[in-house]
């Protein structure tokens, strides 16, 4: 039975590429030839990595799993330890505890062929067959970086996410609660004031929870850009909407400067609105108040249109230019920092090369940031 398995195994699947194996050590009680070529065949279906690790810790077999997720190829890695591409929390005495049971899926870094080390999960186990001083191993392993992604993710989001929540929730609730015992005593003008507040805090969290939900989706790989031919007018006219309850309470006036005719753009506009709205919250939150916000669209070229967001706030120091597009990154001491979690920037960068434009930050003259952006424009047919 097992034998004709084998045999079907060895004619319905596609012939490994001799050149492609590597002899491995020789080991007198385990037909290694024969497991090398049946491990190849089996590892073309596997999308996990598997590594054949010999008696003196050298690299005997990997598959092509192994590296599509590592970058190196095999040949490169002949006669190579395991641990010049792997770190093992246990060190070299983690061979030692292999067993014929795999061990519970634990994490350890691999040296990525780019130069960077690679999360990953992996098993080991040591074949059956094989006499006892034989340290003959199969280590099977997985690029693990979504889940530390995500690990990191949760970690950040339990430790930070609280307070953003909070504070407008506790607004919201006070508005509300006030509203419902008062509202025969209120004035119009003081339901509308209340109103205003109800609706710059549901504002506020909308835009925090885009933002978390985009950043999820980039963290896992799963960030898609729609682009489809879209009216820029329409996009800003939206940004300003979402952006309206905010500038109100703080008293700022945001005045755009554009071509009177603006050609289409090639985007996707529910992100770009996002991108604008990011920004805008920005020259809000850090601009002073009573002060007037600027957005200007300029064309660059036939190809590309830019937009500047240009605010009277504190500028950015020209160290922390790049720096402020990084996730989690932000500005200023614990005591003068403003409500935020460094994700906002990041998504802008993250949205706008997804279009294949560029993001930037310089000094406005005088005082205050110019932040701007570049997206496609969707060319004139003659
Ligand atoms: P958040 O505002 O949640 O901290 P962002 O990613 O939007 O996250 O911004 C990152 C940092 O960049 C902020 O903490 C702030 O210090 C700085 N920053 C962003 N926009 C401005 C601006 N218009 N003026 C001054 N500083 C800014």
């Amino acid at each position: 039975m097992t034998s004709a398995r084998h045999l079907q195994l060895e004619t319905d699947l596609p012939e490994p590429e001799p050149s492609r194996n590597f002899e491995i050590s020789p080991d007198q009680s385990l037909d290694t030839s024969n497991l090398v070529s049946w491990l190849d065949s089996l590892a073309l279906a596997i999308p996990e990595g598997i590594a054949l690790i010999d008696s003196c810790g050298k690299i005997a077999y990997f598959s092509a799993g192994a590296e599509k997720i590592t970058g190196w190829n095999r040949e490169e890695l002949r006669e190579k330890s395991v641990f010049e591409i792997f770190s093992f929390r246990d060190g070299e005495k983690w061979l030692e505890l292999a067993g014929c049971e795999p061990l519970e899926e634990c994490q350890a870094e691999a040296l990525h062929r780019d130069g960077f080390p690679l999360p990953v999960n992996y098993c080991l186990v040591r074949p059956v067959n094989q006499n006892v001083e034989s340290k003959t191993s199969i280590l099977v392993f997985r690029d693990s970086r979504e889940e530390v992604a995500a690990r990191k993710l949760r970690a950040f989001f339990l430790a930070n996410i609280t307070h953003e929540f909070r504070t407008p929730l506790s607004s919201l609730n006070a508005s509300v609660e006030f509203l419902l015992e008062e509202i025969q005593f209120l004035s119009k003008d003081e339901i509308e004031a209340l109103l205003t507040s109800i609706h710059l805090s549901v504002t506020g969290l909308q835009t925090l929870i885009d933002n978390l939900l985009e950043s999820i989706q980039i963290e896992a790989g799963r960030f898609n850009i729609s682009p489809r031919t879209s009216d820029l007018e329409k996009i800003i006219t939206e940004a300003q909407r979402v952006m309206s309850p905010i500038l109100t309470r703080r008293r700022q006036i945001l005045k755009i400067h554009k071509p009177e005719k603006l050609s289409l753009v090639e985007c996707d506009p529910t992100r770009i609105t996002q991108v604008l709205v990011n920004l805008l919250s920005n020259a809000s939150k850090y601009g002073p108040t009573q002060q007037e916000i600027r957005v200007k669209v300029e064309p660059v070229d036939e190809n590309w249109i830019k937009i500047s967001v240009i605010d009277h706030g504190p500028g950015i120091p020209s160290q922390e230019k790049d720096k402020i597009f990084q996730q989690y990154y932000r500005l200023g001491t614990k005591s003068n920092a403003q409500d935020g979690i460094g994700l906002g920037l990041w998504v802008v960068r993250v949205i706008v090369e997804g279009h294949g434009g560029n993001v930037g930050v310089r000094e406005a003259p005088g005082v205050g940031s110019i932040f701007w952006f570049t997206v496609p424009s969707v060319r004139k047919t003659a």
